[in-house]
């Protein structure tokens, strides 16, 4: 999509802090972090939403949760705690429209969220 932000990351168009790659997905730091540690996951094949995925998106949609579950040790949040967030719509927050899990760590956080 040649508007979308999260594929010009992917195209490296644009830069971004990325901490992992791979033949289906990318991660990196969160611009506008809201937490000490803030990561998004995206796969690499453009969906806007959740709400667009088929069936044959399966594989890569587990791909982003292992791959958070990976980050999580590696940045030493495992056992503190962590969420994962996939913000649908702009009602919610979705501002971004290119599917991305939030990996969100390091401080306490209340529920249920705003
Ligand atoms: P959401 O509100 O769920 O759509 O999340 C979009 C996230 O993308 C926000 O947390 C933004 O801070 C983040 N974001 C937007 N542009 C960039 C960028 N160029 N690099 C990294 N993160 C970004």
């Amino acid at each position: 999509m040649e508007d979308c932000i999260f594929c010009k990351i992917i195209a490296g168009e644009i830069p971004g802090n990325i901490i992992h790659r791979d033949d289906e997905i990318i991660a990196f730091h969160d611009v506008n972090p809201v937490a000490p540690v803030h990561i998004l996951i995206i796969p690499r094949k453009h969906m806007s939403s959740i709400n667009e995925a088929v069936e044959d998106d399966r594989q890569v949609l587990g791909e982003l949760m292992l791959r958070a579950k990976a980050i999580a040790r590696e940045l030493n949040i495992a056992e503190s705690g962590y969420r994962l967030v996939i913000n649908t719509g702009k009602s919610v927050g979705q501002t971004v429209f290119h599917i991305h899990l939030h990996l969100l760590g390091g401080r306490p956080m209340s529920w249920p969220p705003g």
